[in-house]
């Protein structure tokens, strides 16, 4: 899973619930034929499970939230069951046997794991999307399953949904079939056990491309009907990031198809679910959005997974940085090939700065533990893995990982298992380092500064970060040298971000060196950081209007629009047609700027106010609400209807955007923004709960 870096993830260390039964019984297949009724929100399936019994037992347990069962059947005889709303079992003697047969019929409305997205905007047609989340949120609360990961079966799906949409789940489509006048039946297999937090179904508007890695492996890339224009940006290198971990880990991709699908109101952003990774549809990016957030690195990360974590999973939830820290490691190695080795180098530096950071403040974490944070997880063992490959050298890192990932395929391993191909294959004793990176709390911040230092660039980098303190005349020249041709991307930032420190009237010829690097992060830096923009350099900066960058351009918008009241039209005019991001980043900016311009006619204003309000209702995508509401906010325009969406929002089952909505609907109660009748709408929906 790869999380948005705002998000800080406690879910899921509660695995290892019935460690018992794996022992007794092992299950083999499912083959489950599940109906969504997205409409009603409800799931309900005819599903058949083979196993063997291992030795004799008297208990045979499935994972099942609040389901109902009915026509229960081992081996085709009616059976009893029982169930407390967690789990359903069967009871009995037991003697060991291969092949057992288990059949029943359920039936769910879920309240979590699998979601609900009611994108229908008033007076349209019902638009739906349904997706699913396993890691942390239990696929047993739609699939009779099992929340231990080491329970590993072959799922094959089968999906009974609106005709006119499309459906997707892992392995590979076999067959679709009309079932009455509205429905149809799409059918996949796969070929291999997998855990059941990695069962995943999306259904919804999707239309594909499909491409083919070297090796041949189907690429499905999936994207929202309209959206064509955003597939070649946010797919750049898809088919490399195959070929590299197929060679880097030396193991073919282990499943038939992969499958990348862009959905509304996802969680995280990313799941690595087994050859069918579903991500945030902010992602989805035209060439501009490209610049400032492409979907490269979490594309990366996710693919890693299907190595680290769906072939190889972690036996128990303490060594759950074989999964993260791998992926985040092996994305970083595919990002060096794509960026270059600057962006590794920095990379690698910003997240030695936290975890330095935490480690100094006494919160450091070690790596093998259940209950670290993602920090730690993701980044210290990526650092770990960047450590042990300098160790060992990479040829028998790549050895010993190939070691690894062949022998417990479609397994579990631990850290120790890693650790002793690692020492089988370099032929070194890994105690130190295994004391040191995967077992101590504190951060090894000295060697990883040693490590860091072999790169040229890191030593500008600091040589130049070292400057900071210093008066502009003793550092002049080291800043424009930063900013002078060819520019690095960081070290231009950082130049201009020391600017930024002085009176900018004293340095404006190092901001128009800057401003004409044609160095896009330099030139973004300015906008972030140059916000009282002197006269002198005022057509410079009316030129990061046509950035290829949505940040850099939201940025300028709002500073050009402060400071200079007089032109205000004129940079509205510029940016009239440009939605920025899918969250409209510049879109809802505009709108508010224009709404709080005095030369705007009020009748335009009408249409603005009208247009922000709509991005607050509840079929919009949580991120572009998010903005809106803040404007509406700050531009104290709450209406009734915006005040109802807010209260709808505030029980989003997004974490994030639902904290977000009840802080700022806190806020309006607080100030007295709401009227009698709105009060007592918030009371009654707070008594619902
Ligand atoms: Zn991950």
């Amino acid at each position: 899973m790869k999380l948005p870096v705002f998000f800080s993830f406690l879910g899921f260390l509660t695995a290892g619930m019935h460690a018992q039964q794996s022992a007794a019984v092992d299950f083999t297949h499912l083959q489950a034929n599940v109906k969504i009724d997205p409409f009603k929100k409800a799931v309900s399936g005819d599903v058949v499970f083979t196993f063997d019994i291992l030795k004799a037992t008297d208990s045979i347990l499935i994972d099942a939230q609040k389901m109902h069962f009915s026509e229960v059947f081992l081996n085709d005889a009616p059976a009893e069951f029982g169930t407390d709303g967690k789990k359903f079992w069967l009871t009995g003697n037991f003697s060991p046997a291969k092949d057992q047969q288990l059949r029943l019929k359920y039936s769910a409305a879920p309240s979590q794991t699998m979601y609900f997205i009611n994108k229908t905007a008033l007076g349209k047609a019902p638009d739906y999307q349904v997706w699913t989340q396993g890691q942390g949120r239990y696929t047993s609360h739609w699939l009779p399953s099992f929340d231990e990961p080491g329970e590993k079966l072959e799922f094959d799906l089968s999906v009974i949904y609106p005709s006119e949409e499309t459906v997707i789940a892992n392995g590979e489509l076999q067959k679709t079939e009309k079932i009455g006048d509205s429905l149809t039946r799409w059918q996949f297999d796969m070929e291999q056990p997998m855990s059941s937090y990695l069962v995943a179904i999306a259904a919804g508007d999707f239309e594909k491309e499909i491409r083919f890695s070297k090796n041949g492996i189907p690429l499905e890339l999936y994207f929202p009907a309209g959206m064509e224009h955003k597939v070649e940006p946010t797919y750049r290198h898809t088919e490399f990031l195959m070929d590299f971990f197929e060679e880097k880990t030396g193991v073919a991709y282990p499943w038939e198809i992969y499958k990348q699908i862009p959905v509304q109101d996802f969680l995280y952003a990313g799941m690595e679910n087994t050859g069918a990774t579903i991500y945030s549809d902010l992602f989805l990016v035209d060439s501009t959005g490209y610049q400032d957030q492409n979907y490269v690195n979490i594309n990366a990360h996710e693919l890693a997974h299907q190595w680290f974590g769906n072939l190889v999973t972690a036996a128990s939830p303490e060594h759950h940085w074989l999964q993260e820290g791998f992926s985040t490691y092996y994305a970083l190695l595919a990002e060096k090939e794509i960026f270059g080795e600057d962006y590794y180098y920095r990379k690698l530096f910003k997240t030695a700065e936290e975890l330095k950071q935490l480690s100094d403040q006494g919160k450091g974490m070690a790596l093998v533990s259940k209950n670290a944070n993602s920090l730690t997880y993701y980044q210290k063992g990526a650092w770990a893995l960047h450590i042990l490959q300098e160790l060992i050298g990479a040829e028998a890192f790549d050895a010993g990982v190939k070691n690894y990932l062949e022998k417990y395929e479609f397994a579990t391993a631990t850290t120790e298992d890693l650790l002793a191909e690692m020492e089988a294959a370099s032929g070194i004793d890994l105690s130190t380092f295994e004391k040191n990176w995967l077992r101590q709390s504190a951060f090894q911040g000295t060697e990883a500064f040693e490590s860091l230092k072999r790169s040229p660039f890191i030593q500008k980098y600091l040589e130049l970060a070292a400057a900071k303190p210093l008066p502009i005349s003793e550092k002049r020249e080291l800043l424009k040298q930063a900013l002078s041709f060819p520019v690095n991307d960081y070290l231009g930032q950082e130049a201009v971000l020391q600017l930024a420190l002085e009176d900018p009237a004293t340095v404006t010829d190092l901001y128009k060196k800057a401003f004409s690097s044609g160095n896009i992060f330099t030139r973004q830096a300015i906008a972030f950081s140059l916000q009282q923009i002197p006269q002198q350099l005022k057509g410079q900066y009316e030129t990061l209007l046509k950035d290829e960058s949505y940040l850099t351009q939201e940025s300028a918008l709002y500073n050009l629009w402060m400071n200079f009241p007089g032109d205000r039209p004129k940079y509205l005019k510029q940016l009239e047609n440009v939605d920025g991001f899918n969250s409209k980043n510049i879109r809802t900016l505009w709108l508010a700027l224009s709404l709080a311009t005095p030369e705007v006619s009020a009748e335009s204003k009408k249409n603005y106010i009208t247009e922000l309000e709509a991005y607050t209702a509840p079929h919009q995508k949580f991120q572009v609400r998010e903005n809106a509401f803040g404007y509406l906010y700050q531009l104290n325009a709450f209406s009734s209807e915006t005040i109802y969406n807010l209260m709808e929002a505030a029980r989003h089952h997004n974490y994030r955007f639902r904290e977000f909505s009840k802080q700022l609907l806190k806020t309006l109660v607080d100030s007295g923004q709401l009227t009698a009748e709105e009060q007592d709408t918030l009371q009654k929906r707070l008594d619902e709960k």
